[in-house]
């Protein structure tokens, strides 16, 4: 729209917009409004809508990922901040999500709830539904039958109440999203789901944060493009994660996945969307958790997502890499102090506030 157009004339627009049969996105910014046109693209009529009033002009935002995409947000260089409760995700200070990676009983939640939030961290999670790669281990105490996964998300809600911290937990299938929407703040996507635009929607819909995790064998543009899955649905509150790609080549590859930390900075330049990384799947190694936290912090990530346990080794699920509270305390520590030093002297090194 031209810089003066009036809100009439921007609502007149909507309204035409939605009169041809599409879905009007609005991306306000302090000079210029953008109206994004949502449907499918091949029957736009760009030359109609060029001559409403107010219009400046009319285009097709080349990239499949364009209602993520910086070029369409109407201040390029503003980030979006992603707000749970009272923690603010891609803001100026760093996120730590921390938790388990199932949740086992009660106590062990509440223990490990406790425990990180001395730590440092502000959000908690757990797994209540696990994408297992054999039918016949653990799935989550969700997978045992209703009653049980209503009692898991009760806990997994009282504990962040207790605690002080926005919960989220992972969502395996369509059939679970409004049952877990109910209880948790944030909702999570997980790798192996990424692809599943059917998933995706009805996630979006419930109106919610989503943490949308990076397929291993997914280039990053797919990623980007399968985001915008969730914000057509008129969700942007997206915090995409980098997790890790399958390693290549023969023989021993020493971690479980390769953190592909190139993508942070990659696709902080495509998108407005925080950034944030898992340093606990990528690795697979409780070891590598600490250095790759800081690599992560070093490439500008906006936060981690970090499994904790009290007795790392006796975790039912991930216990090669799980760490304890005082790791993720040392972790927390140190990154604060690496994510202002990388942020501040990045905004020096390309002159490019925001981002
Ligand atoms: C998880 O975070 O619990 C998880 C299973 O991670 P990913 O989807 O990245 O494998
Ligand atoms: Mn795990």
């Amino acid at each position: 729209m031209h810089k003066d157009a009036t809100q009439e004339e921007i609502n007149h627009v909507i309204a035409e917009v939605q009169k041809l049969g599409f879905k009007a996105d609005v991306s306000r910014g302090e000079s210029i409004t953008i109206i994004g046109v949502i449907g499918d693209e091949r029957n736009i009529p760009f030359h109609q809508l060029s001559i409403l009033p107010g219009v400046k002009e009319t285009r097709m935002i080349e990239t499949p990922y364009k209602l993520i995409s910086r070029e369409y947000n109407a201040d390029h260089a503003t980030n979006r901040i992603i707000h749970a409760g009272e923690v603010e995700i891609g803001g100026k200070t760093p996120v730590y999500i921390a938790g388990p990676c199932a949740i086992e009983s009660k106590a062990q939640l509440f223990r490990i709830a406790e425990e990180v939030k001395k730590a440092g961290a502000h959000i908690l999670r757990g797994g209540i539904f696990k994408p297992r790669s054999s039918a016949h281990s653990f799935q989550g105490l969700g997978a045992q039958g209703d009653s049980e996964a209503r009692e898991a998300l009760t806990w997994l809600r009282d504990a962040g109440r207790m605690f002080e911290m926005p919960t989220i937990t992972e969502i395996r299938g369509e059939t679970k999203v409004e049952l877990i929407a109910e209880y948790v703040d944030i909702l999570q996507i997980g790798a192996r789901n990424m692809y599943d635009q059917d998933l995706l929607g009805v996630v979006a819909r419930q109106g919610k944060p989503v943490l949308y995790k990076r397929h291993f064998g997914a280039s990053v543009e797919e990623f980007l493009s399968f985001s915008e899955y969730l914000a057509v649905e008129g969700n942007k509150d997206i915090i995409l994660c980098e997790r890790g790609v399958l390693p290549t080549g023969k023989g021993k590859s020493f971690t479980r996945y390769t953190l592909d930390l190139a993508a942070v900075p990659a696709i902080q330049e495509e998108t407005y969307l925080p950034v944030i990384v898992d340093p606990s799947h990528a690795t697979g190694r409780r070891d590598l958790v600490y250095s790759m936290s800081c690599s992560a912090m070093a490439a500008g990530a906006s936060g981690l997502a970090i499994e904790v346990h009290y007795n790392p080794a006796e975790s039912w699920v991930d216990a090669a890499q799980a760490i304890t509270a005082d790791e993720l305390k040392n972790i927390i520590d140190t990154c604060n102090r690496l994510h202002a030093l990388a942020v501040e002297n990045r905004k020096k090194a390309f002159n490019k506030p925001g981002r």
